[in-house]
């Protein structure tokens, strides 16, 4: 077992990123979130890597943002500028980087992929799920609206974005793959193999040739406002923040005597 909160390992041209904190199912502290950026980019710069493979230690591909990790220290205190600095870099800004690495990217996700683990999973190009994945953003129940990155709307449809919003359920591989917002739905123990199939299939052809392709297609999403629309839903994202902060002094409205004890535990 690795110290390494992400690893990283190049074989056949393909790089293969993986979330190691499987004994909390890859909860994301900020010095996950730094490595995680390291090796995107390290991987988007290698001439010899043709495709990326994000994929998780464990059960679990990602329960999402570990809060403790972002907890103010004893002299600190939040604010909402706090709030927004840090996730504008962590959260919507490594989220948008990795989405336009000039690599092809495909995730492996199986578990749970809940709210932050969106924020790995929809950047990638691709997204081969195990038959037991199961994708959702229940944020609504700590007083926000959704996660930082809204890719809700663009990945599920309006209905489907506004229902698991409303609602906090998950969807499953099977949901997913109907409405388009995963490739392939595999048995769990094909994931690894069916991904990698995937990614050698990719990996054949020309590099600038897969390049210009994801440029297409992001291009496109970029001219229907894909971009732009996920950085204004980010700035109402943090005015689910600043209420919760006008209400109680902490970013969120529900788990605060949790997030109190957590404070309190450090002091
Ligand atoms: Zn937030």
């Amino acid at each position: 077992m690795s110290d390494d909160l992400v690893l990283y390992d190049v074989a056949d041209q393909i790089a293969t990123i993986t979330l190691n904190r499987p004994e909390v199912a890859n909860a994301q502290n900020p010095e996950l979130l730094h490595q995680l950026d390291a090796c995107w980019t390290k991987a988007g710069e290698d001439p010899g890597v043709k495709v990326i493979i994000l994929r998780g230690a464990g059960k679990h591909f990602s329960a999402g943002h570990d809060l403790k990790g972002a907890a103010p220290s004893n002299n600190d205190k939040w604010t909402v500028q706090r709030i927004y600095e840090i996730e504008a870099v962590q959260y919507i800004g490594y989220s948008l980087k990795w989405r336009n690495n000039p690599k092809p990217s495909i995730a492996a996700v199986q578990g749970v992929c809940i709210a932050g683990g969106l924020l790995l999973a929809w950047p990638c190009d691709l997204i081969v799920a195990a038959e037991n994945a199961k994708f959702s953003d229940p944020v609504a129940a700590m007083g926000i609206g959704g996660v930082e990155y809204h890719g809700h709307t663009w990945e599920l449809g309006p209905r489907l974005a506004k229902e698991i919003l409303f609602t906090g359920r998950a969807i499953t591989a099977a949901e997913a793959r109907a409405v388009g917002m995963v490739n392939r739905v595999v048995p769990l123990d094909d994931l690894e193999s069916a991904t990698r199939e995937l990614a050698l299939e990719i990996a054949k052809k020309h590099p600038w040739a897969l390049r210009m392709a994801k440029r297409a297609v992001n291009q496109t999403l970029d001219v229907q406002g894909f971009t732009t629309a996920v950085q204004a839903v980010f700035d109402v994202h943090q005015l689910g923040h600043g209420h919760a902060m006008t209400e109680c002094g902490y970013p969120v409205l529900v788990g605060l005597d949790e997030m109190k004890g957590e404070i309190a535990s450090k002091s």
